[in-house]
């Protein structure tokens, strides 16, 4: 019977260059995360750690036999691709780390070569010198000739369309040929608790995918506008915070919305050119409250330097006199159509073209130059108490 991928075969960058002890629980959690993605996705896999690499078995006990015929090492593999930490994922082989088994896994993977795609094997060897009859070099060679005797495909050593890869252990080897792509990063989890500003627009969406990518777990948090907001921004701001939810699945990170509506009409009655400072300041402290409540270190937003007029460097910097926590903004040197094309590649450019509330809000000559002083003069003087009140009426958006 021909062999065939039973297992998938997870990969991870750089948590591999931590310290021992660091590194030790940054892939406990990494596994945690890789078993809740799988769960999440209804794969029957069974997680196991084991030397540089995290492995996807087919579930075992109870039902074991139903289970294992439904197991799809490259379902599984694909899952666990979008894990936080996770640098690729391959669908594999297990043989004995012999050289007659690993070529006949190569030459079986070899079965759905794609026409006129050339190839190249690699070995990575552990164990010592003793251990295997042959070296890196020469278990290539010897594969390479035999995928290259049943596909008629050329070898291109230097830009591979294909790389059948060969990871050969002291008493077990795997053997694969497709490869999926993960986003690198830390696992979710190992680095506290952020809160996020979430408007559901392009860019927050974008900013919470990246304070995922490195390890942080992701408060999201949305303004409802009142009457400068609307249905139509919440029930956006909710699934685009469900598509960035779904690569962490054991995190809460449901958005939470807090109606804010009567505070931006009192802003929208007595300010004028700083207008948008003071609401930014506002969301700011809505987000301070969240963080008491959630024990999170510090806020976040999707701003970017001179995006808006309320993103220009004197600006940002009186808005962050609002906050007591530090202000992290992921996308802060991306220009907009970088930031689009994420928002393509991670799916939450759904309709993330409509207009936003806040372009409602903000006046028709707003200040680019900003002082606190001035800022603080023109605002309500309870504004910032306010809005850390508001935290308290916060609810979870219905996802339904
Ligand atoms: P995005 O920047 O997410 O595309 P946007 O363009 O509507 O949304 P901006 O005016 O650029 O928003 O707002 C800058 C940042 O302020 C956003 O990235 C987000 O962090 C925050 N923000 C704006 N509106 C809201 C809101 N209604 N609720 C929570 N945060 C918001
Ligand atoms: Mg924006």
């Amino acid at each position: 019977m021909q062999p065939s991928p039973d297992l998938a075969v997870v990969r991870f960058g750089e948590l591999g260059i931590k310290s021992g002890k660091v590194r030790g629980q940054m892939l406990d959690r990494l596994a945690e995360n890789v078993r809740a993605i799988l769960e999440d996705r209804e794969i029957a896999g069974r997680v196991e750690r084991r030397w540089s690499r995290i492995l996807i078995w087919p579930a075992e006990g109870g039902d074991a036999e139903a289970d294992n015929s439904a197991f799809s090492p490259d379902e599984a593999a694909q899952a666990a691709a979008d894990t936080f930490g996770v640098v690729s994922t391959r669908p594999a082989i297990s043989v004995a780390p012999e050289r007659e088994p690993l070529e006949r896994a190569a030459v079986a993977l070899a079965e759905d070569h794609p026409e006129g795609a050339t190839f190249a094997v690699r070995a990575n060897r552990a164990g010592s010198a003793e251990t295997h009859p042959f070296t890196s070099q020469e278990i290539e060679r010897e594969v390479g000739a035999a995928v290259g005797e049943a596909t008629g495909a050329d070898v291109d050593l230097d830009d591979p369309d294909r790389t059948y890869r060969l990871d050969v252990r002291e008493d077990e080897a795997f053997v694969s040929a497709v490869e999926y792509d993960g986003p690198g990063g830390l696992p979710v989890g190992t680095q506290g608790k952020t809160v996020l500003l979430f408007s559901g627009g392009l860019d927050s969406p974008v900013a919470g995918w990246e304070l995922f990518k490195r390890g942080l777990e992701v408060v999201p948090v949305y303004l409802d506008l009142g009457a400068y907001g609307g249905a139509d921004h919440l029930a956006r701001a909710t699934e685009t915070a469900r598509v960035v939810a779904r690569s962490a699945p054991h995190v809460d990170a449901r958005l939470r919305v807090v109606p804010a509506g009567d505070l931006v009409e009192d802003l929208v009655a007595e300010t004028d050119s700083t207008r948008m400072l003071s609401l930014r300041r506002a969301m700011l402290r809505v987000a301070e409250g969240v963080a008491d409540d959630v024990g999170a270190h510090s806020l976040a937003t999707g701003e970017s330097v001179g995006q808006k007029s309320s993103q220009t460097g004197p600006n940002l910097r009186t808005t962050d006199a609002a906050a007591t926590r530090p202000v992290y903004r992921p996308l802060l040197t991306r220009d907009k159509p970088e930031i689009v094309e994420q928002a393509r590649d991670i799916g939450t450019f759904v309709d993330a073209t409509m207009n936003v509330g806040c372009e409602r809000v903000a006046p028709d000559y707003p200040e680019t130059n900003a002082t606190i002083e001035q800022v603080e003069a023109a605002e309500p003087d309870d504004l910032l108490a306010r809005a850390e009140a508001l935290a308290d009426e916060r609810y979870v958006a219905d996802e339904g």
